[in-house]
C-alpha cells in the first residue's frame, strides 16, 4: 500500500521545529518520515528499530514483506553511486558529480 502522508500538527507556540520550518511529512499509518521511507507502507506503526534500519539503508518494505535492502528513498545516502549514475550523472577526475550532456543540448 502507499503511505497516507500528512503533516502533523504542531503545537501553537511553535517557533520552528523541523516539521513546520521544513514543511516535513509523515506517514499517519506507519509513522514514516522523509528519510526513513521504505518504498510501500507497511500498514501499520514502525518501531522505533525499523524506522531507524530504514534510515540506514539496512530493511525495506515493498509487495508486503520487508527486504534486507536500501530503499528508494534513502538511495541518495547510502548508495550514492549508482543511484547518481541512474539519474544521468557521472563522477569527473575530481570526484565531483557531473551531469551526463543530453544528446540534443543547445
Ligand atoms: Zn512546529
Ligand atoms: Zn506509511
Amino acid at each position: 500500500m502507499k503511505h497516507d502522508w500528512i503533516t502533523p500538527p504542531c503545537k501553537e507556540d511553535c517557533y520552528g521545529c523541523m516539521w513546520c520550518a521544513g514543511g516535513l511529512e509523515m506517514c499517519k499509518v506507519c509513522g514514516a518520515f522523509e528519510g526513513a521511507t521504505p518504498d510501500e507502507c507497511p500498514g501499520k506503526q514502525m518501531s522505533y528499530d525499523f524506522s531507524d534500519l530504514v534510515y540506514k539503508g539496512i530493511i525495506n518494505f515493498r509487495d508486503g514483506n520487508w527486504y534486507g535492502e536500501c530503499a528508494e528513498a534513502m538511495r541518495h545516502i547510502h548508495d550514492v553511486d549508482n543511484f547518481m549514475e541512474e539519474a544521468g550523472y557521472f563522477q569527473n577526475e575530481h570526484g565531483k558529480w557531473e551531469k551526463f550532456p543530453v544528446m540534443g543540448d543547445k
